[in-house]
């Protein structure tokens, strides 16, 4: 088989590549090791960025989004027993975040790559990028027992944290950088209604606390929990009640429980890989960063990482033009390390760390006091949470 981009990956990074090189008539193929249903069945991200909604629009995609994803103007912080809303919408100049799950994201990519005609190969073992260094890249991979050999122009390594692309990179080439924090989220969804319409990021002598949403129906929480707590340990039940303690009063009286259907316990991390491209490697988002969950970056920055890359690929074809895939890795990179940093500075303001004392939880509490009472701490806060300017 021969195409023109070989995408690793049929997560938010490689759908979204995929579909916008067919609408924009660049032939390709993405490949997964794992199946439809179970790609299907992963629940993580909820929060788009501008960015993020006008790529799904702009790759034909966004119409049930914009029909059941809710739009929200700000959020809230919570500390000291009280609400302190951030006014997104007011401090942009109208920007808003839109609220819609990457299960429906996925979804929708799916379908449409689907009704597109575009190929997938899903179950697809031991996928291999080759002679990606040189002019003539190849990928090969095993599907019921028989070894396939795609050759393309480029590859696109979609295929997250643990894909191969990033492995097939030689160490000396590519160079890491790594921030593990002291504890993680346990999350859950349930079927209730949000204990409020708009988020809450809750600063809490016990621990951190978010209260998100998939709908106006359907509830995720999260709360920070030691590395070492066990998923089993956790009750319902003591997951509500932890959840209370950790809200201001009127919202952990206003909470509706209901039993979870979805129950886990995720790391926090950073990470960053540098350059994301080598010769006609190109890694893309979780393939190639890793951020905490804290600011809602993660799928947002494989959106941007895609934008870059469908650019300098479309230029590429459109006009023989090498100069935005040689933009590619400094580009994608310098926006990044802004939402890595991000990413690192709501998490460090926002959870209690074992080893930082009373001198950082007084730290933590000046920093939420100046945010809340500075229209340019604020602003800086707004700006970075509804996405930085591609
Ligand atoms: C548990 C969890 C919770 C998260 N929660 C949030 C959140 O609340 N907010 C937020 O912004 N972000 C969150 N994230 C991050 C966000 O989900 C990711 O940033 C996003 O999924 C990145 O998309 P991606 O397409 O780059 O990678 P992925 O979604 O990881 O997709 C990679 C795809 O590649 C496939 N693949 C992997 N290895 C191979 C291989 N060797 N060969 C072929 N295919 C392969 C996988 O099956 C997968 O389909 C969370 C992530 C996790 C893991």
């Amino acid at each position: 088989m021969r195409t023109k981009v070989a995408i690793i990956g049929s997560g938010p990074s490689g759908l979204l590549l995929g579909q916008l090189l067919t609408e924009a008539g660049i032939d390709n193929v993405i490949l997964d090791r794992a199946g439809k249903d179970y790609i299907l069945g992963r629940v993580r991200a909820g929060v788009l960025e501008e960015g993020t909604v006008g790529l799904m629009d702009q790759a034909k995609s966004g119409a049930r989004m914009h029909a059941e994803g809710l739009p929200h103007d700000g959020f809230s912080l919570a500390f000291d027993g009280r609400d302190h809303r951030i006014d997104l919408h007011g401090l942009t100049g109208g920007k808003r975040v839109m609220v819609y799950g990457q299960t429906e994201l996925t979804r929708d990519l799916m379908e449409h790559r689907e009704a597109s005609g575009a190929a997938t190969i899903y179950d697809a073992a031991n996928v291999t990028p080759h002679d990606f260094d040189g002019e003539t890249p190849y990928l090969t991979y095993e599907k019921d027992g028989i070894t396939h050999r795609i050759d393309c122009d480029f590859i696109a390594g979609c295929d997250g944290f643990h894909g191969a692309s990033r492995k097939a990179v030689p160490a000396s080439a590519i160079r890491t950088f790594e921030k593990v924090y002291p504890f993680g989220w346990l999350g859950i969804l349930a079927d209730v209604a949000p204990v409020s319409h708009e988020l809450i990021y809750a600063n809490h002598p016990r621990g951190f606390a978010l209260c998100s949403m998939r709908s106006e129906s359907r509830s995720r929480y999260y709360i920070q929990c030691p590395l070492d707590e066990k998923i089993e340990d956790w009750s319902d039940e003591r997951f509500w009640d932890e959840l209370r303690r950790r809200l201001p009063a009127h919202h952990a009286e206003a909470l509706q429980t209901a039993p979870s259907f979805e129950k886990s316990i995720a790391p926090l991390r950073s990470f960053v890989a540098e350059p994301m491209r080598f010769g006609r490697l190109f890694l893309v988002g979780d393939a190639a960063h890793i951020v905490p969950p804290t600011g809602a970056k993660g799928l947002n920055l494989a959106a941007s990482d895609v934008h870059y890359l469908f650019s300098g690929l479309a230029e590429y074809y459109g006009e023989r033009s090498s100069a935005g895939i040689d933009a590619y890795s400094g580009r994608a990179l310098s926006r990044v390390w802004k939402a890595v940093r991000f990413s690192w500075w709501m998490t460090t303001m926002l959870h209690r760390f074992p080893d930082t004392g009373d001198f950082g939880q007084k730290i933590q509490e000046a920093e939420l006091d100046y945010l809340t009472h500075s229209t340019a701490a604020a602003t800086a806060l707004a700006e970075n949470y509804v996405g930085l300017p591609y």
